[in-house]
């Protein structure tokens, strides 16, 4: 795993990878504002000095609005967009809640990164199987996206979990790039539908590991609210996956950071 902690433990974020860009702070204008569901809000940022901000698709940044203390977003674009994507749920309180409701286009944001090390392993050629909860999206569209645009040949499948129909967004986009590329593979699946539904209905994670007998030789992304995450692995783990070749970021608030602190 590029995670150093088995499963159960899994850390709040992964370290700046050794090869990674270096990290800076840049002040960016916002571009772009869309509400993608009725609590997730998609925000492009536009580098205000005009320079690209050099990541590795699954990398995030910590993103500073309005004076408030900065929070880790994970960058849904793809490196070799000019603008930056993220994709920001409200949470109710602090950050998010400021880039969700008040957050006008033209303001100024700051970004602080790249950061993390789940990222694309460039050199592997063989499946690729990415998992996202929610927003958790913004990490795999960047992976998925880059993979098929550099030409990865090899079949991409993106399990992508919402708690409702509502909760989904991007579907149409994905739809779309399963039909321009024949060895991408989009499935949404719906935990909690309410109703009859036309989707795939249980947990993204066993959904995901139920329709492969066998894992060894992908590669596998994950991204999402921790709970998700941490289960989603177990049932990779039990299809053969080789635990290095997990590559994950668990959605951990800074509230989390502190509970897991208190408890080492
Ligand atoms: C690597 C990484 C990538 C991430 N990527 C994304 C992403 O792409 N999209 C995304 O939406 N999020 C992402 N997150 C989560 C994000 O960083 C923030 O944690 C999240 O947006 C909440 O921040 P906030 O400032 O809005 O809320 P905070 O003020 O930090 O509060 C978070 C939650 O805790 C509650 N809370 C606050 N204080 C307390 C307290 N004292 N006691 C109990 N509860 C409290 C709040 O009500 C709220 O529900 C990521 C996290 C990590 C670690």
């Amino acid at each position: 795993m590029s995670q150093s902690a088995p499963p159960t433990t899994l850390p709040a974020a992964s370290d700046p990878r050794a090869d990674s860009p270096a990290v800076r702070e840049v002040a960016c204008r916002v571009s772009d504002l869309r509400m993608a569901t009725a609590d997730v809000r998609i925000v492009r940022l536009a580098p205000r000095d005009g320079r690209p901000f050099a990541f590795a698709a699954g990398q995030y940044a910590c993103l500073g609005f309005d004076g408030l203390p900065c929070r880790d977003y994970s960058i849904a674009s793809r490196p070799d967009e000019p603008d930056l994507e993220f994709h920001i749920r409200d949470m109710g309180s602090g950050a998010s809640t400021y880039a969700v409701r008040r957050l006008q286009a033209g303001e100024t944001v700051t970004v602080r990164g790249p950061l993390g090390s789940a990222t694309l392993q460039e050199g592997h050629r063989g499946p690729i199987l990415a998992v996202a909860g929610g927003s958790g999206l913004a990490p795999m569209k960047s992976i998925v996206e880059t993979a098929l645009a550099r030409g990865h040949a090899a079949p991409v499948h993106l399990y992508f979990g919402v708690r409702t129909e509502g909760d989904l967004y991007m579907a149409d986009r994905f739809r779309d790039l399963a039909r321009r590329h024949a060895n991408f593979r989009f499935v949404p699946v719906v935990s909690d539908p309410g109703g009859p539904t036309d989707l795939r209905t249980g947990y993204v994670g066993e959904a995901a590991a139920a329709d492969f007998a066998e894992l060894a030789g992908f590669k596998a992304y994950l991204a999402g609210p921790p709970v998700m995450v941490e289960s989603a692995i177990g049932h990779l783990l039990a299809r053969g996956i080789d635990p290095m070749d997990i590559h994950a970021d668990a959605f951990y608030t800074e509230t989390d950071k502190l509970k897991r602190a208190a408890a080492r």
